[in-house]
């Protein structure tokens, strides 16, 4: 079953029109992963699902229910996490800080700990740096963070945004293991990534976006046998 769903999604800023008609569907307890190049679209793709762009033409449904026109709060709290471009933690915040502002919605105390506790069971090295600045975090740890603090608020799809950006392959490797890890215990993960490869070999499903459009559509196993794929995004 769907949990979400693009159909024909148009954005412009100003006159560029970044998002030319985006169809794509993110089922139930699959990753999904969204490839292309610099400034293919792919970073409007997940603003348009969260409301930080306006959708000109074409609706977004989530969990059965068109959100096209929800205010981000809104569809946070209908259980969709954004993991943004360049982490955006707040870096003079301590890591406890920053988790507990990723639990907006949570009014009760003991369900905030609670929430802490499982997000250390992916991330122990925040419980380690729980009181230290956030800027003072090594850029994987700020990765945990980014991650860490979407999962406050207990969400069912995971929109992330080159989780992978400026990290060591090591980091890198570590961070999807915890991606996996996520999906084997029932997170739905859509996952933007420049580092193609290394995101269809996680991924169950591929789309490729390129100027704004949607090229291709296949399973990743599919995507990474795909000579036009080997060529353009995986050499
Ligand atoms: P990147 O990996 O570089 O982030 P991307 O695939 O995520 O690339 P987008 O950031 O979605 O691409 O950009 C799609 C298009 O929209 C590009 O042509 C980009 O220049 C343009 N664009 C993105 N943000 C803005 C903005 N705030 N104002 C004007 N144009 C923008």
């Amino acid at each position: 079953m769907s949990l979400l769903t693009l159909e024909n999604v148009h954005v412009f800023y100003g006159g560029i029109h970044a998002l030319k008609g985006v169809s794509l569907s993110v089922d139930k307890g699959e990753i999904v992963t969204l490839i292309g190049a610099n400034g293919a679209g792919k970073t409007t793709t997940l603003r348009s699902v969260c409301a930080q762009v306006p959708v000109r033409e074409g609706r977004v449904f989530f969990d059965g229910r068109e959100i096209t026109r929800c205010p981000t709060h809104e569809v946070a709290a209908m259980g969709i996490g954004h993991v943004p471009e360049g982490r955006r933690i707040f870096a003079r915040l301590t890591v406890r800080e920053n988790l507990e502002i990723g639990a907006f919605a949570a009014r009760d105390k003991d369900r905030v700990r609670a929430r802490m506790e499982e997000v250390f069971g992916y991330f122990p090295r925040l419980k380690e740096r729980l009181n230290q600045k956030a800027g003072t975090l090594s850029g994987g740890e700020q990765q945990m963070l980014a991650i860490g603090r979407a999962l406050m608020s207990e969400p069912s799809l995971l929109l992330l945004d080159e989780p992978s950006m400026g990290l060591a392959p090591i980091v890198v490797e570590q961070i999807f293991e915890i991606l996996g890890e996520l999906n084997r215990r029932g997170m739905t993960l859509l996952l933007v990534e420049q580092n193609a490869f290394q995101a269809l070999q996680l991924a169950d499903r591929g789309y490729v976006i390129q100027n704004g459009e949607i090229l291709l559509a296949d399973a990743a196993q599919a995507l990474i046998n795909n000579e036009e794929v080997k060529e353009a995004y995986l050499a």
